[in-house]
């Protein structure tokens, strides 16, 4: 018997060989930890792919442990949940503020609702962080489509295609001058979905719309580790 969809989720990433080329080719060599927004969602899973990668990766639920890390990793879940959650816990204006002073950070479904300047069918009252300049669409899918996967070019990415697991998910309707596209679903897909964006950046900041902490693939961490890498080189103060 085929197994369901949220039995297969509940697994958490596969373990990866050292010489598999989805494991991540991240060395590590950033001092300042990284964290994961733990609030709601698939925190064990997106702690494990940045460890995978040798990131030394923390869970933040606090405003003093936000400022301890160096890039931060913001989960899928439920965005207007994860907006009432940022506000309770007063994460909500650090958030913004490490943003604003150029924090990489990376967010997966929810997480690239939250990072928008604008999303399309949330409540009016939730927040956005606008850390990019796109306009995204919350449950663009369909609702009565739980999930959806495909096999994802992504700019950046190397070693072939990435299996991306829609849950849910949002897509990105328009993106503002100086946003990358990383990723669209591919022209094969057919209906509305076909050839809209789903992975995105700009400058310090990367989202998807899909969950690669999911298929045990850290090839998207990595990409975020690299952006925190260089970042925290550029910015360490110089000798003497
Ligand atoms: N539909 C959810 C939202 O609007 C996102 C789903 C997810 O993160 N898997 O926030």
């Amino acid at each position: 018997m085929r197994r369901s969809r949220s039995a297969d989720l509940r697994q958490g990433p596969p373990s990866r060989s050292p010489d598999d080329p989805t494991r991540g080719s991240y060395t590590g060599d950033v001092s300042t930890p990284v964290g994961v927004l733990a609030l709601q969602g698939n925190v064990p899973e997106h702690l494990d792919a940045l460890r995978a990668c040798g990131a030394d990766a923390r869970p933040v639920r606090r405003p003093s442990e936000l400022a301890e890390v160096a890039g931060l990793v913001l989960p899928g879940g439920e965005s207007t949940t994860l907006s009432k959650l940022l506000e309770a816990v007063e994460l909500l204006e650090p958030l913004r503020e490490r943003l604003r002073a150029g924090m990489p950070a990376f967010g997966s479904c929810a997480g690239m609702i939250l990072l928008a300047r604008e999303a399309v069918d949330a409540r009016p009252d939730q927040h956005q962080l606008g850390a990019l300049d796109v306009t995204v669409r919350r449950n663009a899918f369909g609702r009565q489509v739980e999930s959806f996967e495909a096999d994802l070019a992504v700019t950046d990415v190397h070693g072939g295609p990435v299996r991306a697991v829609f849950i849910r998910a949002p897509w990105v309707e328009s993106v503002g001058r100086g946003v990358e596209v990383l990723a669209r679903v591919p022209g094969s897909v057919r209906g509305p979905a076909s050839g809209k964006v789903v992975a995105v950046r700009q400058g310090a900041v990367m989202a998807t719309a899909f969950h690669p902490e999911q298929t045990g693939d850290a090839r998207l961490h990595d990409l975020f580790l690299q952006r925190v890498r260089a970042l925290g080189l550029a910015s360490a103060p110089s000798p003497g």
